[in-house]
């Protein structure tokens, strides 16, 4: 059965791009292999400035509220302003993995974009 119906915050479409594995624990990681298929399998998302998909399976996520949440409104802020996406937008994933990787990392953006992020590193690196 297709999916669809997927809260996704807006810099998560750049995380999922170059997930290899790693994150905030086991069950995370575990979590995170579960949204990535989803989105896979023609999922269709729906951009939200709060905790989304993803972050249900975070142990930052504290009752809904990442505890990093300023810094990552703010690189949520610059992703959806570089692919010139509003919150509250539904689109299939295909989209907007392409718009990710076409305003953002193919334009030179990420370094910008996901400054601060303690996982930059990983995804400079491809
Ligand atoms: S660190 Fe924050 S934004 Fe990232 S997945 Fe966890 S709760 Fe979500």
């Amino acid at each position: 059965m297709e999916c669809n119906g997927i809260d996704l915050r807006p810099h998560h479409a750049l995380c999922a791009q170059f997930f290899e594995g790693k994150g905030y624990s086991e069950q995370f990681v575990a979590h995170m292999y579960g949204v990535l298929a989803t989105l896979e399998r023609g999922g269709v998302v729906t951009l939200t400035d709060g905790c989304d998909a993803i972050c249900a399976g975070c142990p930052n996520n504290r009752d809904g509220v990442c505890e990093t949440d300023e810094k990552v409104k703010a690189i949520d802020r610059r992703a959806i302003e570089a692919m010139g996406l509003s919150f509250g937008d539904t689109l299939p994933w295909r989209d907007l993995s392409a718009l990710a990787k076409e305003k953002i990392v193919a334009a030179g953006k990420l370094k910008d974009v996901c400054r601060d992020c303690e996982w930059i590193g990983i995804c400079e690196g491809k």
